[in-house]
């Protein structure tokens, strides 16, 4: 496993076209003159990937899907396998995003599912976890995380590449981020509950943070023990902002 090194992964969502890969052209030349500390990765939208791929290739810059199916093929409309996003160009899948979970019903079992088909294709995924404002609110943040973790990361991930992306839903978006106290105390609880899932031999794989990450918070957040590098929505956006954060590693 590599691994201690931090990751800080871009998730553009459903945003960007064929011009928006100028932000990626941006990015590859500060860190080709200024090489990061971590890690770096961006997940286009499906119709993005094998372009960036190729706008990436050769520089430190990860290309990843943003969902995949749990089968290899067949006859499921709309949908991409993880065999296809690696014949595309990405390495790297997220999985289980609460916009997944909560806008298309996805399961900690599908999720289970899905990192399972990406790590047979080669993907490393990038399984997410985290609470609603009313599971923080009623006091069930760890408990809620703990339960996704248990149930979202299949067995056989134990010993392979991949990475925990801890996102409170309520972060997401919102301009609101819990306290560094509060992120420690669910980084530390993804921890123990990633070994008691998977053994000890996890305990470098990266926990990322992710919710409202942006350039002026990335580096104390960035700084918070057991954060091993951040998930980020809009504010991989724009090659400028996202290297902000990324020089926050
Ligand atoms: C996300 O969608 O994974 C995310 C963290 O979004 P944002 O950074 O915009 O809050």
């Amino acid at each position: 496993m590599k691994q201690s090194v931090k990751l800080v992964a871009g998730n553009w969502k459903m945003n960007g076209l064929g011009a928006s890969l100028t932000e990626v052209e941006v990015l590859r030349a500060a860190l080709e003159s200024e090489p990061a500390a971590c890690r770096v990765a961006l997940c286009p939208p499906a119709t993005l990937i094998e372009r960036m791929a190729r706008a990436a290739a050769g520089s430190p810059i990860g290309v990843g899907g943003q969902d995949c199916r749990a089968e290899t093929h067949g006859a499921f409309t709309g949908d991409v396998s993880a065999a296809m996003l690696r014949d595309a160009g990405a390495t790297l899948v997220i999985l289980g995003h609460s916009e997944r979970r909560q806008g298309h019903g996805e399961t900690d079992l599908l999720v289970s599912a899905k990192a399972e088909a990406a790590l047979g294709a080669g993907l490393e995924p990038i399984v997410c976890v985290g609470e609603t404002l009313q599971q923080r609110e009623a006091g069930q943040a760890v408990d809620v995380v703990r339960s996704q973790i248990m149930a979202s990361l299949p067995l056989v991930l134990a010993g392979r590449d991949f990475a925990v992306a801890y996102e409170p839903v309520w972060a997401i978006g919102t301009g609101l981020t819990p306290t560094l106290e509060q992120i420690e105390e669910v980084h530390r609880a993804v921890r123990a509950a990633m070994i008691e899932r998977l053994g000890p031999g996890i305990a470098a794989t990266p926990i990322l943070y992710g919710g409202s990450v942006k350039p002026d918070n990335a580096a104390e957040i960035l700084a918070v023990p057991e954060v091993g590098g951040a998930l980020v929505g809009g504010a991989s956006l724009r090659g400028a902002d996202f290297l902000g954060i990324i020089r926050g590693a």
